[in-house]
């Protein structure tokens, strides 16, 4: 058995995401400065929020289904707008935001939960490649339900939408409209302002720790003496991902193509990222004898600082090569000394 990934989030691991440090899972980052303020975190806050989330279709089958789940609900002082905590079945809402990004942020953890119950998400038996996208996947889409229920509140209430217009994830809800106006279809809407996600920032700090938990299982599997041959097998096609996840409430699929999830701009990590799994990946694959396509690493795109494309495996091969230089010119140099 190798660390879990939300174990690995519990742990504190989590090294460069965006707003500090927290010890749980599933968070939205935060990306303006904690601001001091006073807090409300009475119940009667919390059933105000419930209120404004009943209001919506989204937002009532985000009710309905907090109470099949029977996840608890708390105000937590944080960096962040919330988290999801499947280990706890517990949300975590920050008490110093508004009650508008709040309600939004309700509907994204809840969404977390509801794609939970649907399949492990964050497996590490699955391969890089797969992580990924499900890693991507589910971040885009918890952000893509905050949109849709932020939509379906235009008229009762106009702040929620207008609150998030004025938060990092605006992108998502531009691209909402600009195609719900175009073609009145609230579904294709959705799904475009799911791919927007790819676009935001934030994609590289979950690429980051999504790398980091990644590392880690491939160190843990190296290290034990028994093989445990079920990591970083299971080859989840994206359509699988995306049929999955990409549905409302009422089961109706939004995002029909998931082959859009594996388009070089939307699976693709930094070279940095990159290099750091390889190095981690290298000692893992000779145990195992896997190679990078087994891994899926060849379908990983690269962008190099200077916006050059390349892929994940062709990483892997660089840095393969320049271990074996450097140990080339560390034994020639023990040679050297042995004269
Ligand atoms: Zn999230």
């Amino acid at each position: 058995m190798v660390l879990s990934y939300h174990e690995f989030l519990a742990s504190g691991n989590i090294t460069r995401f965006p707003s500090g440090q927290r010890s749980a899972t599933n968070h939205r980052p935060l990306a303006k400065a904690f601001k001091k303020q006073r807090v409300d975190q009475s119940p009667a806050r919390l059933e105000r929020l419930k209120k404004m989330l009943s209001e919506s279709k989204t937002g009532q089958q985000t009710l309905d289904f907090l109470e099949q789940k029977g996840s608890k609900i708390i105000f937590e002082k944080m960096n962040y707008y919330g988290y999801f905590s499947p280990d706890n079945n517990l949300v975590a809402l920050n008490p110093a935001m508004s009650d508008e990004d709040l309600a939004v942020t309700f509907v994204h953890e809840m969404r977390h939960a509801w794609q939970d119950s649907q399949m492990d998400t964050t497996s590490p038996e699955m391969t890089p490649k797969s992580f990924f996208v499900s890693g991507f996947a589910i971040e885009a889409d918890a952000c893509a339900a905050e949109v849709m229920y932020a939509h379906e509140m235009r008229e009762k209430n106009p702040k929620i939408w207008a609150a998030h217009q004025k938060s990092n994830y605006a992108p998502m809800s531009t691209a909402f409209e600009k195609t719900f106006k175009e073609t009145g279809d609230a579904e294709k809407a959705r799904a475009d302002a799911l791919l927007k996600w790819y676009d935001l920032k934030v994609k590289s700090s979950y690429a980051d720790t999504y790398v980091d938990y990644m590392s880690q299982v491939a160190k843990e599997l190296k290290k034990q003496k028994e093989l445990e041959p079920q990591y970083f097998a299971e080859n989840r096609s994206t359509k699988l991902i995306v049929d999955t996840l990409c549905k409302d409430y009422d089961g109706k699929q939004f995002l029909k193509d998931g082959s859009d999830l594996e388009k070089p701009e939307k699976l693709s990590i930094n070279e940095k990222q990159a290099r750091k799994l390889s190095r981690a990946l290298i000692p893992y694959m000779t145990k195992y004898r896997r190679t990078a396509d087994q891994l899926g690493l060849d379908k990983i795109t690269v962008t190099r600082p200077d916006g050059e494309k390349t892929t994940c495996a062709e990483i892997l091969k660089q840095v393969k090569a320049e271990r074996n230089k450097s140990a080339a010119v560390k034994a020639a140099a023990q040679k050297g000394n042995g004269r």
